[in-house]
Formats: structure tokens, C-alpha cells, sequence
């Protein structure tokens, strides 16, 4: 079977897995449609350009992440990285990104980065998003924010996770500490590795990131995207935060925070899981005002976005608590005696469907005897049983049997069926 085993850091997903992710997903979009968003559909391949030019050419996830490759034409596409960059474009062509226009969009599906494949990070993951253009306020990003509390909340894992907020400031600030941290760094080049000095020229915001304990020693006197703000961006991280304060969502300042990206301007925030496995990043995102017109916008419109990983989200999900959000037990399961039987079921079990939208109705096709098909029906955990014996043939009819209770069996006619059962299914 070597041969066709899946690539690398790729995953099969089969229930009850495939299920947690329909639930997670679905408590997700409905948060998100609470709150205006509607759901863009985009490409999973995309013009590699796009990706250096909007995500940049010096993060990890350009310089050596990207399944890129030309196709037989010569064009050179990557499967995507990340969702940002390929909502902007797709925007921009489609025209919902206009001065004075508010627009909020959620997308979800794979993505796909060549690391090294470990727990909480695959080569293909899947990412549920959302980005907001038209919006220059913190209340944009408090929205963003707060969306993603409150789905926590709704999946029961708000507890592990906890907010982390920065601020870059604008365009000329992020520059401006850009420079001085370069400087600062550049004077201490000797206590850096060779992954730092590199960056210092290319990226030296992703430094901040570095795990090495040398450089971490370093950073600790380094200067902070916070002592470069102007009086406009420190008023709007002010107010992000008197937001979230007051609507309960606990955060915490790390000064140091930039995230891999260079889109992002002002506000970058995460969601980090806490607790004895150490840090990983549940959920980021930030302010991006700057990527559409660097992506071709003829104006200026402001940006805020945010993407959660759901493989790392619903590792902090409880498999009960998921699973009951997923409880749909059959609220029928229908058994036949004989072939004749069966073929007398065929004749009403189209419309009985239709009649009963949004209910779960298995017919029993396995064949066996009433006995053993009804022992089946108990195990479906379903609340009735329709049986179709010669009798219920002769009579037009189906008995109805209550399986979650002592009430009596009932007799019901075929063409009373449908309205019987909406009323006991009510
Ligand atoms: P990390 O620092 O863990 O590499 P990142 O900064 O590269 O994360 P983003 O680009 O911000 O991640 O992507 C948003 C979210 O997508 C992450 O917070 C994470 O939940 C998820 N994610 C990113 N890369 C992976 C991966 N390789 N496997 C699983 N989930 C991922
Ligand atoms: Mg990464």
C-alpha cells in the first residue's frame, strides 16, 4: 500500500473527526452571520506573485513554505498559503471593495504550507476567516475579536485560550521602529545566530519571534513598536482596549508581538492556548490597511482580518461536548418485512422525505428478520419505528412504534403518515 499512502503531513478525516469539524465549522459561520458576514468562495491555487507581493518575500511561509510549481502553460501558481491575500484579489476584481463601503466576508477550506509535520501543524490544514474592509475604527477589530470569544464560549474552550494584543502603529511608524530596531540589533550582531543576522537585512521584525535564548536575551532591552506610535494609532489602541474591557474579553499586551506577515499595520492580535503543552497559536489576525492598494485597490480602504487553524481549535475542544452539539439521532428508522413490503414503503417514502425536512430517516436495506431489524432500530437510538409488515400492505397503513417510551404502537394510515409524524417530531 506504500504507494498510494497519503503525502506527508496530509490527513484523511473520517468520523467522528469529519463530524467535530461540520459542528466547529458551522457554530463558527453562524457566530459570523450573527455579526453581517457573508461567505466568499475562492481558489485554492493563485498566482505565486500574489503571495510575494502581499505576504512577502522574506516571511518563512514565501521563502521556503509554498508548494509553488509552473503548470503546462508556464504559469507560476502555488496552492495557497494563506486566505488574506486571495480575498483581497478577489475582491478587488468582483468590485466589493469601495471607499465609503462596508464589506464582511468569511471564507474556510485547506491550506497548505510545507513545514515539518508535528501535532497541531500539517502540511494541509483547514482555516475558517474572515476579513472586514471599509472599517478604519478599533471597533472593527473589537468586532473581530469579540466574534471569536464568543465561539470559543459556544464550543466550551474559551478557557484555554487567551488573548494576546499589539499594536505596529501605522505604515511610517512601523518604519520608523523598523530602522531603530535594526540599529539596536545591528550593534549586538555578535550575540545573534546566523537565522537573526540574516533577517536583519530582509525581516528583522520576524527576530522578535526567534526562539533561540541568546537572541531572546537580546530582545529584552530591544526598542518596542509601542514607544514609535504617533498620538492617532496610541488613540486607537486605547480604544480597542477600553472596547474589549468592556465587554469582558480579558487580553493581555505583549509588547512584542508582531506576527510573520508584512501586511499588517496597527493592531495584531492572537489567541494562544495556555496550559501544560506549551504555547501554539490558535488564532491571529490584525489591522491590514495598506494590502489593497499594494494589491492594485485605486484607493486606500481600510482592512482587518483574522484566520483560526480548526485542527488547533478543536484539539481544545472536549470530544463529549462536541459530540453532543453533534447529537442528531434518527428520528425515524423504517423497517419491511418482505420484498413486498419494501416495494409498498417505495411508494410513500418519497414524499414522507419531503414532508419531513431537516429530520434524520433511515430506511432499514439490510434485509433479516422484524426481530433483527427492529434490534437495529433500538441501536440507531431513533425515537420511532415505522413497521411494515403483510398486514400494514393490506390495511394501507404503518405501525408506529414508540422505541424511547411504553407508549402503546399505533396504527396509521399511509396518507395520515406524513402529518402524524410532523406532529410527534414537532
Ligand atoms: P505558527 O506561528 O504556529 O507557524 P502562523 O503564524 O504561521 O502560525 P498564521 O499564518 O497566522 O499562522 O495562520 C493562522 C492560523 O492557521 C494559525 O494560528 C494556526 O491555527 C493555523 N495554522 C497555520 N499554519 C498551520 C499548520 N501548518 N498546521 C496547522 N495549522 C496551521
Ligand atoms: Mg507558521
Amino acid at each position: 500500500m506504500s504507494d498510494v499512502s497519503p503525502v506527508k503531513g496530509m490527513h484523511d478525516l473520517v468520523h467522528p473527526e469529519s463530524s467535530f469539524f461540520r459542528v466547529a465549522e458551522d457554530c463558527l459561520i453562524e457566530i459570523l452571520s450573527s455579526f453581517g458576514y457573508q461567505e466568499i468562495r475562492l481558489p485554492i491555487l493563485e498566482r505565486t506573485e500574489l503571495f510575494r507581493r502581499s505576504v512577502g518575500e522574506s516571511t518563512d511561509i514565501v521563502e521556503k513554505e509554498m508548494y509553488s510549481f509552473a503548470d503546462q502553460g508556464g504559469d507560476e501558481l502555488s496552492l495557497r498559503p494563506e486566505g488574506t491575500a486571495g480575498c483581497v484579489r478577489a475582491a478587488l476584481q468582483k468590485g466589493l471593495i469601495r471607499a465609503g463601503r462596508t464589506v464582511r466576508l468569511w471564507y474556510s477550506g485547506p491550506f497548505f504550507r510545507r513545514e515539518r509535520p508535528q501535532k497541531g501543524r500539517y502540511r494541509q490544514f483547514h482555516q475558517l476567516a474572515g476579513e472586514v474592509y471599509g472599517l478604519p475604527g478599533a471597533n472593527a477589530e473589537a468586532e473581530l475579536i469579540l466574534s471569536n470569544f464568543l465561539s470559543w464560549q459556544r464550543l466550551h474552550c474559551a478557557s484555554k485560550l487567551s488573548l494576546k494584543i499589539n499594536t505596529l502603529g501605522n505604515a511610517e511608524e512601523r518604519a520608523c521602529y523598523r530602522t531603530q530596531l535594526v540599529d539596536y540589533l545591528g550593534a549586538r550582531r555578535s550575540a545573534l545566530d546566523e537565522n537573526a543576522r540574516r533577517r536583519l537585512n530582509s525581516n528583522p521584525l520576524r527576530i522578535l519571534d526567534s526562539k533561540n535564548e541568546q537572541v531572546r536575551s537580546v530582545l529584552k532591552e530591544a526598542p518596542k513598536p509601542i514607544d514609535f506610535l504617533g498620538s492617532e494609532s496610541r488613540t486607537h489602541f486605547d480604544h480597542l482596549q477600553t472596547l474589549l474591557g468592556n465587554a469582558g474579553v480579558p487580553y493581555e499586551l505583549d509588547p512584542f508581538m508582531v506576527r510573520g506577515l508584512d501586511y499588517y499595520t496597527q493592531t495584531v492580535f492572537e489567541w494562544v492556548r495556555s496550559g501544560e503543552h506549551g504555547p501554539l497559536t490558535v488564532c491571529a489576525g490584525g489591522r491590514y490597511d495598506n494590502l489593497i492598494t499594494q494589491l492594485g485597490g485605486a484607493l486606500p480602504v481600510p482592512a482587518v482580518g483574522f484566520a483560526l487553524g480548526i485542527e488547533r481549535l478543536l484539539a481544545l475542544v472536549k470530544p463529549e461536548k462536541i459530540a453532543e452539539m453533534n447529537e442528531q439521532s434518527p428520528a425515524v428508522y423504517l423497517v419491511s418485512a418482505s420484498v413486498r413490503a419494501e416495494e409498498f414503503v417505495w411508494r410513500f417514502i418519497a414524499e414522507l422525505r419531503r414532508s419531513l425536512p431537516g429530520h434524520k430517516l433511515l430506511v432499514h436495506c439490510g434485509g433479516g428478520s422484524l426481530s433483527s431489524q427492529l434490534k437495529h432500530a433500538h441501536k440507531s437510538n431513533a425515537l420511532l419505528a415505522l413497521i411494515v409488515g403483510d398486514h400494514e400492505v393490506q390495511a394501507d397503513a404503518v405501525s408506529l412504534k414508540f422505541l424511547r417510551s411504553d407508549r402503546v404502537q399505533e396504527k396509521v394510515a399511509v396518507k395520515d403518515l406524513s402529518k402524524r409524524l410532523q406532529s410527534l417530531l414537532a
